[in-house]
């Protein structure tokens, strides 16, 4: 009520001033130069309120924008900023795409935008080491080694480089802080691990892993290197706990203890080995103490004995057999290791010292469960990735086990 009063009010002193305006008399002129405007008093008195009317409204959008803090340069930062952002996001895809060339031009747009921020040297280093520049890359690594955040990362990406060059030092040294930037990280645990098996430092192996199999073998090789009889003794215990039966910890083991002169011990050691997982490693050291020919188809038979039946048992048999000349159990027992369902080359070269016409087979090897390389000694870790305890031994008896099992069913 009091609004709609005011309003009328205003309105009404409005309306008087513009009759008040409009009855006055006579006119203005204003001469610029040559020129002469001419105009009534009222119309004169409008253009020149109206003109105050806009000279107020102009101040006052000057007055805003100078006031505002940083206006203009701020809005050209959050523009660089967006441009930045979105030169990071791409350099990433291409990076993920394999596009190399092009996550190295979205990394340099990224740096001119928003400096060496983590998150550019990051993409720098990566885009750089994927173009082949690895001075670069290092430079950048090396560079997020000192963002707090981001330390991690960059000890990650020198430690890579150390170690497919081969500079097995400066890679343990990164992995190192890198596990320091991280604490508990795998990946800085296995870098270490993958560094202490480069060199051979099984002791120190042995405290960065708990799996059962990589345990087994580092354990076996460190049994094997050790240079004291009763460390040695431990270390194939522990390899043997890890993985009961595995044939290199066994095998080394009762080395170890043929060495002490305790072949009871060893044997027993051997035998039940040879229970769990019959092995040719097992076998042979089983038999290393026996060179007469027929003395040893009589320790094959005890060893056998603990496995009857098995194709290992029977091939065992085979040849040693064949080794003292009795072509009749040769034979028969190649024949019986054939029929337990090995069928590798080995049943099949006793058959064809025998006078059988020779069978193309494959050779038995040991097979890496991680780069599927194949290799015919056991390793601690495998000559082709290097990856510790991945390395299984690989015989043919599937096949005709699998063969089995599709007739019966
Ligand atoms: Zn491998």
């Amino acid at each position: 009520m009091l609004r709609a009063a005011r309003f009328s009010l205003i309105a009404a002193i409005l309306l008087g001033i513009a009759w008040w305006v409009s009855t006055i008399p006579g006119s203005i002129t204003a001469h610029s130069g040559d020129i002469t405007v001419t105009a009534s008093a009222p119309v004169a008195i409008m253009i020149l309120a109206l003109i105050a009317l806009f000279l107020t409204i102009l101040f006052r959008v000057i007055g805003g924008i100078r006031r505002a803090p940083g206006g203009l340069s701020r809005w050209q930062g959050g523009r660089r900023q967006n441009l930045g952002q979105v030169a990071i996001q791409r350099g990433l895809t291409a990076l993920a795409a394999g596009d190399a060339k092009g996550a190295d031009a979205e990394a340099g747009r990224a740096q001119k935008l928003l400096g060496e921020t983590p998150l550019v040297l990051l993409l720098t280093a990566e885009s750089a080491r994927l173009m082949g520049k690895h001075e670069q890359a290092d430079a950048a690594f090396k560079k997020l080694t000192t963002h707090k955040d981001m330390a991690f990362l960059g000890h990650r990406g020198l430690a890579h480089h150390a170690a497919a060059t081969g500079d097995v030092d400066a890679a343990r040294t990164h992995a190192l802080a890198a596990e320091d930037a991280y604490p508990g990280s795998t990946w800085a645990r296995a870098a270490r691990l993958d560094v202490a098996v480069k060199n051979q430092d099984w002791r120190s192996a042995l405290g960065l892993t708990q799996a059962p199999h990589e345990v087994a073998a580092i354990a076996t090789a460190a049994a094997n290197a050790a240079t004291d009889r009763t460390a040695g003794l431990n270390y194939a215990k522990q390899a043997i706990k890890a993985a009961p039966g595995f044939a290199p910890a066994v095998a080394a083991y009762a080395g170890r203890l043929f060495e002490a002169d305790r072949i009871r011990a060893a044997r027993k050691a051997i035998i039940k080995g040879w229970t769990i997982t019959p092995h040719p490693m097992l076998a042979a050291a089983y038999l290393s103490k026996t060179t007469d020919p027929i003395e040893r188809v009589q320790t094959a038979s005890q060893l056998a004995a603990a496995k009857p039946g098995h194709p290992e048992s029977e091939i065992l048999l085979a040849e040693t057999s064949l080794a003292a000349k009795l072509t009749g159990e040769a034979r028969r027992h190649a024949q019986a290791a054939i029929a337990a369902g090995l069928n590798d080359q080995r049943p099949y070269a006793v058959l064809s010292a025998l006078g059988d016409a020779p069978v193309d087979a494959p050779t038995p090897k040991w097979s890496c469960t991680a780069c599927h390389a194949e290799s015919t000694g056991w390793h601690p870790a495998c000559p082709n990735c290097g990856k510790p305890g991945t390395l299984n031994w690989k015989t043919h008896t599937t096949a005709l086990a699998t063969t089995a099992l599709a007739t019966t069913s």
